[in-house]
């Protein structure tokens, strides 16, 4: 086979703790408010608002290290959402909840980068959530930490400061949807391949973040990342 340029390369994470073993990524889907007490108003569960991100969206956060990152283009209100993300191990569909964690090989910590002016002005026009989603490098993420070494079944705490400020603080008990259930409702819409990866939604506090802004935050058990965004 040959191709007519050479293809992008493939979009990655490295494995948390092992050396040279990477985990490569196939789709990024994301959850959106899925947590209660930043989406009290949203009144009863119906089902979960769903968007994707594409793979070559993340960009890699080494741990003990700081990413820097240019300030996205086309927003005037660039927002922080720090997220428990799943990795997906296993292909499958129509999984059912009971079953769903098998599916999931590791997590991350990982920011939902959003572009709210763009989503504001999308949302107000039934228009979908792209621009404000899906742009580059708009979903910072950890090394992924094997689910055999994180923490099982106990709430995780997750965090976010911007300039050492507190902003963000929640745990994933506050779910509306849990993992297990959003693995399963996802299963009903597509194929769940190995490779995905699932931004699990964040807790109250999301802000505006401006060039020059330094974003801690991170997922107890799982990982801590460091973004700044070039001034
Ligand atoms: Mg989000």
């Amino acid at each position: 086979m040959s191709f007519t340029f050479a293809p992008c390369p493939q979009a990655v994470l490295p494995v948390e703790g092992e050396n040279n073993s990477y985990f490569p990524i196939h789709r990024v889907y994301g959850i959106a408010r899925n947590y209660a007490a930043a989406n009290a108003a949203l009144g009863e569960k119906t089902e979960p608002s769903l968007f994707l991100k594409p793979a070559d969206a993340v960009v890699y956060a080494p741990e003990g290290k700081t990413l820097e990152l240019d300030f996205p283009q086309a927003t005037e209100d660039l927002q922080h959402e720090v997220e428990l993300v799943v990795a997906i191990g296993k292909e499958g569909k129509n999984i059912p909840v009971e079953e769903a964690m098998d599916y999931v090989w590791g997590y991350a910590a990982g920011l939902d980068m959003t572009r709210r002016d763009l989503q504001r002005a999308s949302s107000a026009k039934g228009k979908p959530w792209d621009t404000a989603k899906a742009f580059d490098e708009s979903a910072p993420m950890t090394a992924i930490k094997p689910a055999a070494r994180t923490p099982d079944n106990e709430p995780m705490s997750l965090w976010l400061y911007v300039n050492n400020e507190k902003r963000q603080e929640g745990t994933t008990e506050e779910m509306i949807y849990s993992v297990p259930e959003i693995i399963s409702f996802l299963s009903t819409l597509y194929v769940l391949k190995p490779g995905d990866l699932i931004m699990t939604g964040t807790p109250g506090g999301i802000g505006t973040v401006h060039a020059g802004d330094t974003l801690e935050g991170g997922v107890q058990g799982v990982g801590i990342l460091k973004v700044k965004y070039r001034g």
